[in-house]
């Protein structure tokens, strides 16, 4: 079965900023369409100004898993519809946020902290550790890649301790953050990826594609176990 996948953008910044539009003609959420369509995904996008948010229940109904970047928007999310999102990933429904999505309604609910980081803006160099080489997530990369120009995140990054760190991240002034973090909440999957600045072609770049291609693979729903809860009767009989 193929995977389907929604891209989902806020997708203010490339209709508000004439640099970032010209990196991105047709918004983040298409280039990060377009790398997925090429690997095979069914992939839809979707941004904050659709009916909605651009996430109707049938639109969640539909995904396999949600792909999510987010910036200056992160309050403008209907409560709703982050509620909609989380039950989701709890029902099984993939979830990748991307960079400051780290801060959207969703991404925060489902890890019940803070998410709080230091940032700075100027353009230095990352450079991108795979932490875990085995895990499926860095799947075809180097032991590290660079990403040329960005804005950085240091820690603390105030997040429940992940199930795996895939990437560390280091940056020119000094800094390191845990850049790819998986969790698992109910049935679902999550994987929180720190690259993506609207102010650099960082999704353009064919690290960050492998990484997003893979975590939407590793991301995907799993039939797991049907199981019962609450108050049940005894599968073997004995003595009370
Ligand atoms: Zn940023």
């Amino acid at each position: 079965m193929t995977v389907q996948v929604t891209v989902w953008n806020e997708h203010v910044h490339e209709r508000e900023t004439e640099s970032v539009r010209e990196r991105y003609p047709d918004g983040i959420h298409g280039a990060i369409a377009a790398g997925l369509r090429t690997d095979g995904y069914a992939v839809r996008t979707r941004t904050l100004g659709d009916p909605e948010c651009g996430l109707d229940p049938t639109t969640i109904e539909e995904t396999d898993v949600l792909v999510w970047w987010s910036h200056c928007a992160n309050d403008a999310i209907d409560d709703e519809v982050a509620d909609r999102v989380v039950e989701a990933v709890h029902d099984g429904m993939g979830f990748i946020p991307l960079h400051s999505g780290k801060n959207s309604k969703p991404f925060v609910r489902l890890m019940g902290t803070s998410c709080s980081i230091k940032y700075r803006h100027g353009g230095e160099r990352e450079r991108v550790w795979v932490a875990d080489p085995g895990h499926p997530i860095a799947d075809g990369l180097d032991e590290q890649f660079i990403v040329p120009a960005t804005e950085m995140y240091g820690e603390p990054y105030d997040v429940p301790e992940p199930d795996r760190t895939v990437f560390i991240s280091w940056f020119e002034g000094g800094e390191v953050f845990r850049s790819g973090l998986c969790y698992r909440r109910g049935a679902g999957r999550i994987f929180a990826f720190r690259p993506g600045h609207e102010a650099y072609p960082i999704y353009h770049q064919p690290e960050i594609k492998r990484v997003l291609s893979n975590a939407v693979a590793w991301a995907q729903p799993t039939s797991g176990a049907s199981v019962t809860t609450g108050e049940v009767d005894a599968v073997e009989s004995f003595d009370a």
